[in-house]
C-alpha cells in the first residue's frame, strides 16, 4: 500500500539515506536508493530486520547485495506495474474512440458534400458551375482519403501497442505466480495448478511432497541471512533438476517447498522424494568470501495422496504430519502419510 509522504518527509529520508548508501559504496540508482528508503522509512519490517541484521554484523552491503535485497522485500510482484498497464490501456481506447469520432465527422461532412453536388446536379448549371463543382468533389474526397490514411495508422500504432501491452501484462501475471527469489511457482502459482487439476478430475491421483530445510534457523544463526538464502536457492535449484513434466515445485513459505505429483502411485512418489532427499544431501555450498564449505544441508519430506474434493488446505496438513513425523524420526528422512481408504469412499 502506498503511504502519502509529505516533502518534508521524504528530504527527511534522503537525508538519512545517502550517508548509509555512501559508507557502504552503494551507487545511488533508483532501485538501491529505493531500498535505503524504504530501510530509513521504516514501514518495511522484513527489509529492515534484514539490513538491521547486516549493519549489526558489520557485514558488507555492496550493489549484489542490495539487489538480492530488493528482490526480496520491495519488489514481490510489482502490482504497480498492472495498474499502470491497465491505465495505458485506458488511455489508448481514448484515443481510439476520438480517432473514431473524427473521422465520423469527416465522413458526415463528405455525405453532406455529396449531396449538395448531387442536388446542384439536378438543376441547370453552365459549364463554369459544374467545373466548379468537380473542384469541390475533388477536394473533398482528397480530404477524406486523407483523412482515412490517418485513421489507418492511428489504428496500426495502437495495434502494436495494444499488443506490446498485451504480452506486458501476460508476463507481469505469471511474474505473480512466481517467487521471485527462486523463480519457482509460489501459493497463487500452486494455487492455479491445484485448481486446473481438480477441475481435470486427476487431483485424486496427484501426491504431494511438502519438503522442509532441517534446522535452518541455525544455518541462518550461523552463517547469516544471504548464505540462509542461498540454501534456500540450492534447494530449489535441486527441486527444478529432479522434477520433470507436469509435476510442480512450489515454493511454500520460509524454507518449504510443496511438489505436485500428478498421475503418481504413493510408491512412485517416495521414490521422488528419495532422489531429491539424497541430491540435497549430496550439495555443497561455500562461503564467497572464505572458501569454506558451510555445513552439510539436508531436508526432510512428508508425503501423502490427495483425495477427489478434499480441500486442498486438507492435503497438507496431512502431509504436514508425515514431515512431523520425519522430523520427529531425526530429520534428513521421507515419511508417507497413507489416507485412509475409507475416507476415500466418504469424500468420493
Ligand atoms: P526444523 O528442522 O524443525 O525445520 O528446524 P528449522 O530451524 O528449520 O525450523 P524453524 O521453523 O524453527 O526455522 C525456520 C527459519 O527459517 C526461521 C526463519 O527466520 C527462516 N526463514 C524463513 N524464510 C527465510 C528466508 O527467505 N531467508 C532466510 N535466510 N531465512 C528464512
Ligand atoms: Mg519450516
Ligand atoms: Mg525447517
Amino acid at each position: 500500500m502506498l503511504t502519502k509522504v509529505t516533502m518534508e518527509l521524504s528530504s527527511e529520508y534522503l537525508r538519512l539515506a545517502l550517508p548509509y548508501m555512501s559508507r557502504y559504496r552503494v551507487p545511488i540508482t533508483p532501485q538501491n536508493y529505493a531500498v535505503w528508503y524504504e530501510y530509513v522509512a521504516g514501514a518495511n519490517q522484513p527489509l529492515k530486520a534484514a539490513l538491521d541484521t547486516l549493519v549489526e554484523n558489520e557485514q558488507s552491503i555492496d550493489e549484489e547485495i542490495t539487489a538480492s535485497l530488493y528482490q526480496k522485500y520491495v519488489d514481490p510482484t510489482d502490482l504497480g506495474k498492472i495498474e499502470s498497464a491497465q491505465q495505458l490501456l485506458h488511455t489508448l481506447a481514448d484515443t481510439l474512440t476520438t480517432s473514431l469520432d473524427t473521422a465520423n465527422g469527416e465522413v458526415s461532412r463528405y455525405e453532406k458534400s455529396l449531396k449538395d453536388c448531387a442536388t446542384n446536379l439536378q438543376t441547370n448549371i453552365d459549364p463554369d458551375e459544374f467545373k466548379a463543382l468537380v473542384q469541390s468533389l475533388e477536394q473533398s474526397t482528397r480530404q477524406m482519403s486523407s483523412g482515412s490514411q490517418q485513421l489507418q495508422q492511428h489504428l496500426a500504432d495502437s495495434q502494436r501497442e495494444a499488443d506490446q501491452l498485451r504480452s506486458e501484462l501476460v508476463k507481469t501475471r505469471n511474474e505473480a505466480k512466481k517467487d521471485a527469489m527462486t523463480g519457482l511457482a509460489n501459493r497463487k502459482g500452486l494455487e492455479e495448478m491445484v485448481q486446473r487439476l481438480s477441475g481435470e478430475n486427476r487431483l485424486g491421483s496427484t501426491c504431494v511432497l511438502i519438503c522442509d530445510i532441517d534446522n535452518f534457523k541455525s544455518v541462518n544463526d550461523s552463517y547469516g541471512h544471504l548464505i540462509g538464502d542461498k540454501v534456500i536457492r540450492m534447494v530449489a535449484d535441486v527441486l527444478k533438476n529432479q522434477i520433470k513434466g507436469r509435476d510442480t515445485p512450489a515454493r511454500f513459505g520460509g524454507e518449504e517447498f510443496i511438489i505436485l505429483l500428478p498421475d503418481t502411485e504413493l510408491r512412485g512418489a517416495r521414490s521422488v522424494a528419495e532422489s531429491i532427499r539424497r541430491a540435497v544431501e549430496g550439495c555443497k555450498i561455500v562461503r564467497p568470501r572464505t572458501g569454506e564449505a558451510i555445513r552439510q544441508v539436508t531436508i526432510s519430506i512428508g508425503i501423502t495422496q490427495c483425495l477427489v474434493k478434499e480441500d486442498f488446505q486438507e492435503t497438507v496438513s496431512r502431509a504436514d504430519q508425515a514431515l512431523y513425523a520425519a522430523k520427529q524420526a531425526g530429520r534428513n528422512r521421507v515419511e508417507v502419510n497413507t489416507p485412509l481408504h475409507e475416507m476415500k469412499v466418504m469424500v468420493c
